[in-house]
């Protein structure tokens, strides 16, 4: 039924799956962007909230449905708050992730301590056809590993040991990812806003 749902602006299939789970109280069915052919997602800037309101607005207005979208990063002390936005395309373009792990790794060589301090962060938007904008924030804390561990989740998954939690992101269940990131925080903290703009009962 097209009243209860909504595109997803992200041709990341990890996100796809996460956000699926994360918001799987809700009836709401997520279509992948793929159903969409034709939607261009704009070019990311510096800023994750206008990044994520760019592509829910694009994919809101070209599929004429609710979309949900994010931008999320990885921010690290001893490189003053960096990749942050850059993170799908820090050390250059056509890197795997694998790649992408390598060259962080490389960069924090020389940090020790305070300096290999993280955390992901995530906002999370909600676009309308008619152009209403919701946002949320979530961020998730921990520190770069000195080497990869686990097979799970995507991107910097295996270098990030997560606070509290005494495992690396990518050696955790995909459900305790789901419980704990900062994508969760960030679509847990917008699911009182896609209840209201579906009409959904709030939970009990
Ligand atoms: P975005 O698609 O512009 O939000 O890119 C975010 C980039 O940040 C991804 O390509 C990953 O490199 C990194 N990233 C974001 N969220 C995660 C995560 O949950 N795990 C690992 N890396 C992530």
């Amino acid at each position: 039924m097209r009243s209860s749902e909504a595109v997803l602006a992200t041709s990341n299939l990890g996100k796809l799956g996460e956000i699926r789970e994360i918001l799987r109280d809700l009836p709401l069915a997520i279509r992948p962007l793929s159903d969409f052919p034709g939607v261009i997602l704009p070019e990311e800037g510096a800023n994750y909230e206008e990044n994520a309101i760019a592509k829910a607005r694009a994919a809101a207005q070209f599929s004429d449905r609710v979309a949900l979208a994010d931008d999320s990063g990885l921010e690290v002390s001893g490189l003053g708050g960096a990749p942050g936005p850059f993170s799908a395309r820090f050390g250059g373009p056509g890197l795997d992730d694998a790649a992408r792990i390598d060259a962080l790794l490389d960069a924090l060589a020389k940090c020790s301590g305070e300096q290999r301090r993280a955390r992901f962060v995530c906002i999370a938007a909600l676009a309308t056809p008619g152009g209403d904008i919701v946002t949320a924030r979530g961020e998730c804390a921990g520190h770069i590993l000195a080497a990869p561990r686990g097979r799970s989740g995507f991107g910097y998954d295996p270098v990030f040991f997560v606070e509290g939690v005494g495992r690396a992101m990518a050696e955790l269940p995909e459900s305790e990812k789901n419980r704990i990131s900062h994508r969760a925080s960030a679509f847990s903290a917008l699911s009182g806003a896609i209840r209201v703009q579906f009409g959904l009962a709030p939970p009990d």
